[in-house]
C-alpha cells in the first residue's frame, strides 16, 4: 500500500528536503503540503518549489486541508507552528505525526505528549541514523565512566539556527545524564560566562557555535584529568534528516498512539 504523507513546513529547507526524498520512495506519496500565511510561494507546485518536476500537490497555509486524505503527517516548522498543525488533525485521516522542529518550551513538550494520547507521534532532536546511534554510546560511555570525568557537549549549526543549544545537544545531553541516573535538568551547568564560572562537579555543560552553512556538528567530550574521550558526528547534508524522517513515518503507520523517539524507531 502507498503511504500518503503531508508536510508542515514544505517551503523550507527541511520541508524541500523532505519532498525530493519523498519522490525518491515509490511506497510513498504527498498527499499535502502546508507553509505559513502569507508565505509566497502558497499555490506552488510543491514538486516545481523542490527543482523537481511538477507533482501535482499545490502549498498550502490550511493545515486540515493539507492533512485531510494523509496517513502520516510530518512537521518541520517552528514551536508555535507544530502545535497548530496538530491541532488541525483530528479530522483527517492521519494516525501518526512525525515531529522534527526542535526549540519548544516544556509547556510546548506538554501540549505535543496530549497529542500522543490520540495518535501515534515519534519526535526527536534529530532523525539520522548517526547521531541516535551516538546518543545510545554516550549514555553507555556516561554510565561506565565515573563522575571523575566531566562531560561537555560541543555544537556547531548555520547562522540561521533559531534555537541553541540544538535539540541535538540537548538529546545527547540527556542520554548522559541518563546513564549517570539523571535528568538534564537536574545536571545541566548554565553557560560558563563571567568572574564566577566554574564548572561545578557532575555537571554537564554545552557550548555552541554559529556560523556560515554548517548542517550540524556535535561532540559529546568525556574529559578526566590524564585523557579525553570524544564521540562525534557531523551531518553533510540535509537528506540524512528526511530520508531518517521518512523512516520514522512508516515505522509510525500504524502503530498504537503514544509518543516515541528515533531511537525507538531504530531499536538502538
Ligand atoms: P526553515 O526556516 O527553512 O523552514 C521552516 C518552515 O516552516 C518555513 O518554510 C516556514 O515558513 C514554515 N512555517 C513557519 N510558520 C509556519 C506555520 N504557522 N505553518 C506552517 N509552516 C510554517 O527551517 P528548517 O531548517 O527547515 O528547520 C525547521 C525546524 O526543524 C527547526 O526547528 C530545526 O531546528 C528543525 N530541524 C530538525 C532536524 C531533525 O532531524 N530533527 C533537522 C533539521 C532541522
Amino acid at each position: 500500500m502507498t503511504l500518503r504523507i503531508a508536510i508542515n513546513g514544505a517551503a523550507g529547507r527541511m520541508g524541500q528536503a523532505l519532498v525530493i526524498a519523498a519522490a525518491e520512495s515509490p511506497d510513498l506519496a504527498i498527499a499535502g503540503a502546508c507553509d505559513r500565511a502569507g508565505s509566497p510561494e502558497l499555490g506552488a507546485d510543491i514538486g516545481a518549489l523542490s527543482g523537481l518536476a511538477p507533482i501535482g500537490v499545490a502549498l498550502t497555509d490550511s493545515a486540515a486541508d493539507a492533512s485531510r486524505t494523509a496517513h502520516v503527517w510530518i512537521d518541520f516548522t517552528t514551536p508555535a507552528a507544530t502545535l497548530s498543525g496538530l491541532d488541525a488533525l483530528p479530522d483527517s485521516s492521519v494516525r501518526a505525526a512525525v515531529i522534527g522542529t526542535t526549540g519548544l518550551s516544556d509547556e510546548e513538550e506538554r501540549q505535543v505528549t496530549q497529542h500522543a494520547r490520540r495518535i501515534a507521534i515519534v519526535k526527536a532532536g534529530n532523525f539520522s541514523m548517526g547521531v541516535n546511534l551516538l546518543t545510545a554510546l554516550v549514555e553507555q560511555a556516561a554510565q561506565r565512566l565515573g563522575p571523575d570525568w566531566d562531560i561537555e557537549i560541543r555544537e556547531t549549526h548555520h547562522r540561521r539556527k533559531a534555537d541553541a543549544p540544538s535539540g541535538t545537544a540537548l538529546m545527547i545531553g540527556s542520554a548522559a545524564a541518563q546513564g549517570r541516573g539523571a535528568v538534564l535538568p537536574d545536571v545541566r551547568s548554565a553557560p560558563y560566562d563571567g568572574p564566577s564560572a566554574l564548572r561545578e562537579r557532575g555537571r554537564i555543560g554545552f557550548a555552541v557555535t554559529r556560523g556560515g552553512g554548517v548542517v550540524g556538528d556535535h561532540e559529546a567530550q568525556f574529559i578526566s584529568d590524564s585523557e579525553i574521550l570524544t564521540i562525534g558526528h557531523r551531518a553533510l547534508d540535509r537528506s540524512i534528516f528526511a530520508r531518517g524522517a521518512l523512516h520514522a513515518a512508516r515505522w509510525a503507520a500504524g502503530r498504537a498512539p503514544g509518543l516515541y523517539t528515533m531511537r525507538d524507531v531504530l531499536g538502538v
